[in-house]
């Protein structure tokens, strides 16, 4: 039977819940936010299902992509609705093209995240774009399993762990109709925080949930690098954060609101076995200038033949890169452990018994005045280097 000793042993996947033949598992919120599995011990018939399936207790070997690329999506609205080069929409695009299911991320009516399935075109919109919360697996994975049995294809897209938690799911079975795809994974923050400081957005422009129109969290108006949260509200108005207004991004750059399996993650370095893993070219800008319109542009990791097969139908402008250049300026790939903030504790404590989040982000991220001095420092020599780069 799953025991979960510290929380930082739990990535939250639902594996565990779904596979369990009793129905005794269910996933409980705690205090910050995030769900666990809880066991109704007298329903347990001790099958050690649970225990098998969980991507964090069986951990696979790390791998290194087959094939890199450098990819940009050829039609420039799907670049715009995407997070970086639009390579999701377009491999999922093939998939749906052959009749396949994909699974993504998407918002419920109550602006709550969990992984979606959907068949139309039309609908991938609704999948596109990083949404920086921690999405609810639901009942994916035993959805998935019976449509690989039937014999559709199936696309699915989410963190590694995600992904990881799948493929033990699966029980290792190789479908050759399963596609999975997870991108470079900085973590995965709070859903309570993310309701609290949307509820506390929206109040302060008099509007509601039922407003809401669409979310982005990279809306690339200002470029491609500069993280704005944007709300479109249906009267046709959009509520733009910036750098400065936009203390839930500060928090998750910070990593302070993040799940406590994001500080020690045991699924990165390739270690998800997903087919292909996206992420931020960030690199682009010195390997090919001449592509970087300050836009967006995805890195596409092969990392299997079938990723490799499934990448090259997919239409869109790209070019193989180095692996290890790719990724020099965008280091959690390879990361395994990143520090947890000192006062973490002191900030969910606190995010309890609030009534300003806006405020009590501001409070918890205020940095010593020579910290901030040296980023804003580090920011601008970038900025520079890049426009020195691009102009020359
Ligand atoms: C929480 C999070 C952390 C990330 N950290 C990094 C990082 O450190 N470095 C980096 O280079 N890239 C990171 N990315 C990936 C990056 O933001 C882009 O998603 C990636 O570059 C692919 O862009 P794209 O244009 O090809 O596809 P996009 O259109 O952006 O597609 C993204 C895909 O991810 C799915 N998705 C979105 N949000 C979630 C979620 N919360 N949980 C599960 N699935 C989701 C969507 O449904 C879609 O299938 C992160 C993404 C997320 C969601
Ligand atoms: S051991 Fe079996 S019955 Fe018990 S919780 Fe795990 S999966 Fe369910
Ligand atoms: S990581 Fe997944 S499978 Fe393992 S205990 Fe947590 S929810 Fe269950
Ligand atoms: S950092 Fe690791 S544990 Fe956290 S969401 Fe990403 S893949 Fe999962």
């Amino acid at each position: 039977m799953i025991r979960i000793l510290t929380k930082e042993d739990c990535c939250g996947c639902q594996a565990c819940e779904q596979i369990c033949p009793s129905r005794c598992i269910c996933m409980k919120i705690d205090d910050e936010g995030f769900a666990y599995p809880h066991v109704e011990q007298n329903l347990c018939i001790d099958c050690g299902l649970c225990e098998s399936v969980c991507p964090v207790l069986n951990r696979n070997v790390p791998r290194i992509p087959l094939k890199t690329f450098g990819a940009v999506s050829k039609v420039p609205q799907v670049v715009d609705e995407s997070s970086s080069g639009g390579a999701f929409h377009d491999i999922a695009t093939c998939i749906l093209k052959q009749g396949g299911y994909v699974y993504g991320a998407s918002f419920d009516e109550h602006y709550d995240l969990c992984q979606v399935c959907i068949r139309k075109e039309e609908d991938l919109k609704e999948l596109q774009g990083s949404k920086y919360i921690q999405s609810r697996n639901g009942d994916s994975y035993s959805k998935i399993n019976q449509q690989l049995r039937e014999g559709h294809k199936v696309l699915y897209c989410g963190t590694p762990c995600m992904v990881a938690g799948l493929k033990k799911y699966l029980h290792g079975n190789e479908y050759p109709n399963l596609i999975t795809i997870d991108f470079i994974c900085h973590g995965v923050p709070s859903p309570k925080l993310w309701q609290l400081f949307l509820k506390e957005t929206l109040d302060s422009y008099s509007v509601g949930h039922k407003d809401i129109a669409a979310i982005s969290f990279r809306d690339k108006s200002n470029g491609w690098r500069d993280y704005r949260l944007a709300i479109e509200l249906k009267s046709g108005k959009k509520i733009v954060l910036g750098k400065n207004g936009n203390g839930y991004m500060k928090a998750f750059a910070a990593n302070m609101s993040l799940r406590p399996s994001c500080y020690e993650c045991q699924v990165r370095k390739g270690r998800s076995h997903s087919d292909i893993t996206i992420s931020d070219f960030w690199d682009i800008t010195y390997i090919r200038p001449d592509l970087d319109n300050n836009k967006g542009a995805s890195l596409v990791m092969c990392n299997t033949k079938k990723g490799t097969d499934i990448f090259s139908k997919a239409d869109m402008n790209f070019f193989e890169v180095e692996f290890e250049k790719a990724l020099k300026h965008n280091p959690a790939w390879g990361m395994e452990k990143k520090d947890m903030p000192e006062n973490r504790n002191e900030f969910f404590t606190r995010l309890n018994d609030c009534d300003n989040v806006s405020q009590l982000l501001a409070d918890i991220l205020r940095q010593p005045l020579m910290k901030y001095l040296k980023y804003e420092f580090g920011l601008l020599k970038y900025r520079l280097k890049l426009y020195i780069k691009r102009t020359f």
